[in-house]
């Protein structure tokens, strides 16, 4: 019987994803065992400009930009953090909340500001991440996943591990904030292991 999931795209093909994030690839790596793993650095392309209004918007912008240079089967995300009551910022504007330049610790001091101004201690928040793959620049039908991690951001700093808003988001469920908690346990639980379980999810049955 055929397997149903990988008539698309068989195994030991090329996937690009696109991002020049380590990291991420090597993430993708171990994820996607079956395929040859490429990034835009493996292939020398330039990052895209992220002009989306959405986290869906920017993946796919990635996704596109990525599979037009390549011609392969190509994956994007687009990840970041989201406070509603904080009228959805920073949203998409996520790596440069408080200005172009700014460092991680410039962008929570931007959220633990705006907490000050309110006389709020904390607020609900989320961490989300969206994936997007297409065949090739033409696919009319774009592969989507979301990751969703729900929690409070806090004016309370604390641990040391992780990156961005890490300090100061506490996920439902735990007792201490995201950069408390071990790596291998944050790999798990999070907004980006949740997109690509959803993600490998739909592929291996598209
Ligand atoms: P990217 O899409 O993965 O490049 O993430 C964009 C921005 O969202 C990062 O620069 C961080 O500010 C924030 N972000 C995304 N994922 C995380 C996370 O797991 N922890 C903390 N911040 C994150």
């Amino acid at each position: 019987m055929q397997q149903k999931g990988f008539i698309c795209l068989k195994k030991n093909k090329d996937i690009l994803i696109a991002t020049s994030n380590k990291g991420k690839v090597n993430e993708f790596i171990k994820l996607f065992d079956d395929y040859n793993i490429l990034s835009l650095v493996d292939l020398t392309i330039d990052d895209a400009i992220e002009d989306g209004t959405s986290f869906l918007e920017n993946a796919l912008i990635k996704a596109k930009h990525g599979s037009f240079h390549s011609g392969k089967y190509t994956i994007a995300d687009d990840s970041g953090l989201v406070v509603p009551g904080l009228d959805y910022e920073p949203g998409i504007f996520s790596a440069r909340y408080a200005g172009d330049n700014a460092s991680d610790e410039d962008n929570r001091d931007k959220i633990i500001q705006k907490l000050n101004e309110l006389s709020l201690e904390d607020l609900d928040a989320y961490y989300v991440c969206c994936l997007v793959g297409i065949k090739n620049f033409n696919d009319p039908m774009p592969l989507i996943s979301y990751g969703k991690i729900n929690g409070k951001v806090s004016i309370n700093s604390s641990g040391e591990g992780g990156f961005g808003y890490d300090k100061i988001f506490y996920p439902d469920g735990f007792d201490c904030s995201m950069a408390s908690i071990d790596v291998q346990i944050k790999n798990k639980i999070s907004h980006r292991a949740i997109a690509v379980m959803n993600f490998i999810d739909k592929f291996k049955n598209f």
